[in-house]
């Protein structure tokens, strides 16, 4: 899988269409299609890693980074006055059907657990 076949990478470089929200060197961030809550973006990194079990040690500073970057855009649509959550789904038993990773930030209404 690389840029030219994976539809996330294809979205953070501007190939395919998407409502961006946020981006640097390392990060972009867009409006889920199908949002599962009144405010439900995704943020990736640029470099294409399947999921979290792709990972390696040199990787610590990226995902440390995702998930501040979560926290700064939380701020920008007011989510953190009421409260957010971030969703990581790691393999196709962990929900994921993307394999480019990526946070799902969800927020706007109370969300309940277990998350089924
Ligand atoms: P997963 O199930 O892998 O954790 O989440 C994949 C997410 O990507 C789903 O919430 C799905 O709605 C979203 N998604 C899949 N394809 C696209 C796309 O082409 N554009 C956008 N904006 N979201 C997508
Ligand atoms: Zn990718």
């Amino acid at each position: 899988m690389n840029e030219g076949n994976c539809i996330f990478c294809r979205i953070a470089s501007g190939a395919s269409p998407a409502r961006k929200v946020y981006e640097d060197e390392d990060v972009f961030a867009f409006h889920d299609i199908h949002p599962q809550a009144p405010v439900h973006i995704l943020i990736i990194p640029k470099k294409h890693l399947a999921s979290l079990e792709e990972t390696e040690e040199a990787d610590q500073a990226l995902l440390g980074k995702l998930l501040y970057v979560a926290r700064n855009i939380a701020r920008d649509f007011e989510l953190h006055r009421n409260g957010y959550r971030l969703v990581l789904n790691t393999g196709r038993q962990g929900g994921q059907t993307v394999f480019h990773l990526h946070f799902h930030l969800l927020g706007g209404r109370y969300l309940y657990w277990p998350p089924g």
